[in-house]
């Protein structure tokens, strides 16, 4: 949640060195869903992505939300409910209650409040501090086709690299809140997937220019996912490759 302490890291390459170590021993047991999810395709869909202005009504909104949730008593993780569309609507009641907290609050939370991603060059890290990873590309016997990044519900997830935004959906299959963006990199088409990201923290819709190190988003844990974390895939010249990799190769 928001109200957790977010660690952050000062000097990238501290960040770097815990990332390494980590990445050879992180097991994530019952915090990320074990489910494969079909790679990103080329589609072509709706366009449905809020304005900043808009985010900010529907946060308004959600305060209307939040107190009728609150008193039908809703426990924050205590999932009663059993069918994915049920658990989708409490996702989405407690992602509603949270902002809603978020909006009304004046006293001081510690959140995140990156809105630049670290470094300078053409390809960026996702996330500011990245202190856990999780499932790796490939893994789940080859159905995993990115890599789980574990971070706090609300951390601000940065555009990997300049470019086009081809998806940017409230729902998109399995990734939940997702948005896709194609960019180029010396010659090379890097198309990078953001996932699983918080109800209503998009900030840009299909077709908008970005540039790497922008916020587009917030980490969340919609779609099939159990546990805050982004889940990052990327292709170059429409090949999979591994997220991870791409970025301790070019992020900075
Ligand atoms: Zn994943």
């Amino acid at each position: 949640m928001a109200t957790r302490p977010t660690p952050v890291a000062k000097k990238r390459g501290s960040a770097r060195r815990s990332l390494r170590s980590l990445g050879t021993i992180a097991v994530v047991a019952g915090l990320v869903a074990a489910v494969g999810i079909p790679a990103y395709g080329a589609l072509s869909l709706p366009e449905d992505a809020k304005t900043i202005q808009e985010v900010a009504e529907a946060g308004a909104q959600s305060l209307i939300v939040a107190s009728e949730v609150e008193t039908e008593g809703l426990q924050r993780d205590s999932y009663a409910a059993t069918t994915p569309e049920e658990i989708e609507k409490k996702k989405a009641a407690e992602a509603a209650a949270a902002r809603a907290k978020m909006v009304g609050s004046t006293a001081s939370v510690n959140v995140d409040l990156s809105l630049v991603g670290p470094g300078t060059g053409p390809a960026r890290w996702p996330l500011a501090a990245l202190t856990r990873i999780g499932d790796g590309f490939m893994s789940r016997g080859g159905a995993h086709y990115g890599v789980d990044l574990i971070a706090p519900g609300g951390t601000p997830i940065f555009a990997a690299t300049d470019g086009v935004v081809r998806i940017s959906q409230e729902s998109y299959y399995g990734y939940g809140v997702a948005i896709v963006i194609d960019g180029v990199i010396n010659g090379q088409k890097v198309s990078t997937l953001y996932s699983h990201m918080t109800y209503g923290t998009r900030t840009v819709g299909v077709g908008a220019q970005v540039q790497a190190g922008q916020v587009i988003g917030l980490v969340g844990q919609t779609g099939r996912a159990f546990g805050n974390h982004l889940h990052f895939e990327t292709k170059i010249n429409g090949s999979l490759v591994d997220g991870l990799g791409f970025l301790r190769a070019n992020g900075g």
